[in-house]
């Protein structure tokens, strides 16, 4: 099978080679750009446990490499970038889990949450259907619940532990908050929990942005 290197676009980021200085071709249709490979180096030489630029290439929306032939270029839709990205780095533990609120992300009509979750692992057959479920409150009173669309992705690389596992998730939220919000109050509870005997308390974090 041959590939039409006049569709090749970077497998990372989606540009193509008019938008970047240098692309390297791997086999078939894969392709880095430079600033890919800058980012990677800089992924490599980040000493702290779990490194937010790698966090943010693992969770970009996958590329499409090899573009049907009939397809107009205009069609195929570049990655999505929100247009307002808010580092928060907070993280509670409550009964054994771990989570982390990394990143609060604001699009045109929505806002995402992003977050690790650090857990026993699923067994097998049981992975990625629970997600956590929130509940937002913002300072002037509007709610957000639940988890609209989003995904829960197994992150085995970032622990070594047998008996803890990574998950990467994303909430999704709309509409947007208005411009009197800035702090957040997020609940956040495990959806399984409430299978137990006694339901858990939710995490609780407080987000100002
Ligand atoms: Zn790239």
């Amino acid at each position: 099978m041959s590939f039409d290197r006049s569709l090749a676009r970077c497998s990372f980021c989606g540009r193509r080679p008019p938008e970047v200085r240098r692309m390297v071709a791997g086999p078939g249709a894969a392709y880095i750009c430079d600033a890919c490979l800058q980012l990677c180096n800089e992924i490599l030489q980040d000493t702290a446990p779990f490194s937010a630029k790698a966090l943010e290439l693992a969770s970009r929306p996958p590329v499409v490499i090899a573009a049907p032939q009939e397809l107009q270029l205009g069609t195929v839709a570049l990655p999505r970038e929100p247009l307002r990205s808010v580092n928060i780095e907070l993280e509670q533990k409550l009964q054994g889990m771990v989570l982390m609120l990394h990143q609060l992300q604001f699009y045109e009509k929505h806002f995402e949450l992003h977050y690790l979750w650090i857990r026993p692992p699923f067994t097998v057959g049981f992975a990625f259907v629970p997600r956590i479920i929130f509940l937002i409150k913002d300072n002037t009173g509007k709610e957000w619940t639940g988890d609209r669309g989003g995904m829960l992705l197994a992150r085995p690389e970032l622990t070594d532990d047998a008996n803890q596992a990574v998950y990467q998730g994303s909430a999704r939220f709309s509409p947007l908050p208005s411009a009197d919000s800035h702090v957040m109050t997020v609940r956040a509870a495990d959806p399984l929990a409430q299978f137990g005997d006694s339901p858990p308390n939710p995490w609780q974090f407080e987000i100002t942005f």
